[in-house]
């Protein structure tokens, strides 16, 4: 089917869009008209189910009508309620759920308007907090190699992904990667969790060894890979890091942003592995997708030593304009209910073995080297034609989406995590279209 309305070439041009080749998309372009549960309706009238939540994001499906009328009511009532001096209730409201819901004493919450945000504030807070305990010295952070923490200069510093810090000169200093923790040689094909692998979570005390625990403010990982590919940790691989850096009185930053809010079945992958840290950076499902919103949880002790009137009662000079804005908290405080409600984390936690079946299902399909998987989260890595990075992959992306389903394409790899309200009928369907698809490329 043709648009019976396509935008112009001339009005493809003043929009530079976000991770997207610019040029290929405007000779081609894709565009989505609406949505409704888990289909996309594109601008040529075809229905396009929805494989990848959005950007992981639209955990409820799209439009949920709970979600959309507190949005709606919320607008008509306070639109915006600065963040600087001021509060509103259902803020407090918010804070409080979100804390409910995350492990131990993850009971503080500060809200930004994104995950990238998430990330910068998570570091500035770790950086902070040592200052205020008297440990200046502490300022060194580390990441892991292939990890990705959105787009500030603090997330890209730590991240590890080549494409997101080539070209931006020499971002924060003091900043190490560990190592990524996967051999496709033995954890290839692995439904779930690797066996093997927890070991490379010591090339941590290579790094203390290295610099000294007293300069060393921060860790930050995924505790499930997402943008570079779907990565699940080798057991035993985040209790390692939790113990080291416990040890040497490092922080530790889990990067929920894509595993908060049941892509794993439960709120948090820090409950899901049983592994507390000290911040927890969060964004999208939080409330669906549907307006900007981040937040970052930190343990009580964090939040009391910026409060703490003998260290001064240095409040956290930070914060956007937007925190908190009364549209993203109404959509969240909606989205937490309806998790709760209509058991969304349980859904995931029943249909896991059937979801990692469906997925490794595919395990002789053309191209297919590799398959991750783990809640509602699957990767494939797709072979290379001619030794090109992400070229095969990208076809593979592109076809699936004529064939109705849309899939995230990160490299060699493409990740399939739909909505988790999906029903077996709506994986079997993302699946089935996925091997079609598969089979359609060259
Ligand atoms: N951290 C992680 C783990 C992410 O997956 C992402 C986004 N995919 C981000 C941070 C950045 O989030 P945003 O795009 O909302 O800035």
């Amino acid at each position: 089917m043709t648009s019976s309305n396509p935008l112009r070439n001339d009005e493809l041009q003043a929009y530079w869009m976000p991770f997207t080749p610019n040029k290929a998309f405007k000779a081609k372009p894709r565009l989505l008209e609406s949505a409704a549960g888990l289909y996309f309706t594109t601008d040529d009238g075809r229905q396009v189910i929805d494989g990848s939540s959005g950007l992981w994001c639209s955990a409820l499906g799209h439009g949920h009508p709970k979600v959309t009328e507190a949005i709606r009511e919320q607008a008509g009532k306070l639109d915006y309620s600065t963040a600087f001096g001021f509060g509103h209730r259902p803020a407090f409201e918010l804070a409080n759920v979100v804390a409910d819901v995350m492990p131990g004493s993850l009971d503080h919450v500060f809200f930004t308007n994104s995950g990238s945000e998430s990330v910068d504030t998570a570091l500035k807070i770790a950086i902070a907090y040592h200052r205020l305990k008297g440990d200046a010295s502490r300022t060194r952070l580390i990441g892991r190699f292939n990890g990705y923490h959105g787009v500030g200069f603090g997330g890209i510093s730590v991240g590890g992904m080549v494409n997101n810090r080539k070209f931006f000169g020499s971002l924060l200093p003091g900043v190490d990667h560990m190592p990524f923790p996967y051999d496709p040689a033995t954890m290839a094909f692995t439904n779930g969790q690797p066996e093997t692998g927890a070991a490379y979570a010591d090339e941590l005390e290579n790094l203390v060894k290295l610099h000294d625990a007293s300069t060393i403010a921060a860790v930050i990982v995924e505790p499930v890979v997402g943008s570079a590919g779907v990565f699940i940790p080798p057991i035993g691989y985040l209790e390692r890091l939790r113990e080291i850096t416990a040890k040497h009185g490092i922080l530790l930053i889990f990067d929920e942003v894509i595993t908060a809010f049941g892509r794993l079945g439960y709120a948090s992958a820090a409950e899901r592995f049983k592994v507390e840290p000290d911040i927890i950076t969060t964004a999208k499902a939080i409330n669906n997708g549907t307006v900007p919103m981040g937040a970052v949880i930190v343990q009580k002790r964090i939040y009391d030593t910026f409060m703490d009137e003998t260290k001064g009662g240095v409040e956290l000079f930070h914060g956007y304009t937007y925190s908190a804005h009364p549209l993203a908290v109404a959509a969240a405080l909606a989205t937490q209910k309806v998790f709760k409600e209509e058991g969304v984390y349980e859904n995931v936690q029943t249909l896991e073995p059937h979801f990692g079946a469906a997925a490794h299902g595919l395990k002789t399909a053309k191209h297919v080297t590799d398959i991750r998987n783990l809640g509602f989260m699957s990767a494939f890595t797709v072979a290379q034609r001619d030794g090109v990075l992400g070229a095969r992959a990208n076809d593979v992306f592109l076809k699936a989406f004529e064939m109705g389903l849309k899939v995230r394409l990160s490299g060699d790899h493409i990740a399939i995590a739909p909505p988790l309200v999906s029903d077996k009928a709506h994986i079997d369907r993302i699946f089935n279209l996925f091997a079609e698809t598969l089979a359609a490329v060259d």
